[in-house]
């Protein structure tokens, strides 16, 4: 299995020839190499993103079959299946490489911001388990002055929700931190944005890298 060294370049090479195939219709926005059906894994990276339909994980990576671990729940939350699901693919595969992927204008982060605010008095339990996960990262920026500009509370809503996540899997499993004590996991916060289809990896990125 090769380093999250080497996996984080991969992703950021993949993303560059993604925005560049946006920009060039002929161009090829999937994966470097042919497509296959891989009979047995070795994804060289886990992704837990967002299930939202406009950020998949493999083509914003031009990634193909067998390449990506992809974790997909709305708001990238983390709730013990999530863990469970890095732990699995750590274990099992030897991945190295863990990036929480968030994305601007992110709708849990919208919602929770609107829960914050206005509390609904009806809303489904199963909704509201997803709302209270995003909602200790975000809460404490209603109390400052950001509070009263709506498009740079929702930016960095949404980079707390990541940065909380990314922290949560570093901290919320033995296993997780055994790994990155002692095998070099490396797990990192990434926002990708729907303008642009750059992915900016911002959180826990090695100097140098
Ligand atoms: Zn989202």
């Amino acid at each position: 299995m090769i380093s999250a060294q080497e996996a984080l370049a991969r992703l950021r090479e993949g993303n560059q020839r993604f925005v560049a195939g946006m920009q060039d219709p002929f161009g090829r926005m999937g994966p470097a190499h042919p497509l296959t059906l891989p009979r047995e894994q070795a994804p060289f990276a886990v992704v837990l993103g967002c299930s939202d339909s406009r950020v998949p994980a493999e083509l914003v990576f031009g990634q193909g079959f067998g390449d990506l671990f992809v974790i997909r729940v709305a708001g990238n939350i983390v709730a013990p299946s999530q863990v469970g699901s890095v732990e699995f693919a750590a274990a099992r595969f030897g991945t190295r490489l863990v990036v929480v992927l968030g994305h601007t204008q992110c709708g849990a982060v919208l919602a929770t911001l609107e829960e914050l605010r206005q509390p609904a008095d009806h809303q489904s339990p199963n909704l509201r388990a997803i709302v209270d996960r995003v909602r200790p990262a975000v809460e404490p920026l209603l109390s400052t002055p950001l509070a009263q500009n709506d498009h740079q509370l929702v930016a960095q809503a949404v980079r707390a929700n990541i940065l909380a996540a990314a922290n949560h899997l570093r901290h919320g499993s033995a296993l997780l931190e055994r790994l990155i004590d002692r095998d070099g996991l490396l797990i990192i916060g990434a926002e990708y944005c729907l303008e642009t289809g750059v992915v900016e990896f911002f959180d826990g990125v090695p100097a140098g890298v």
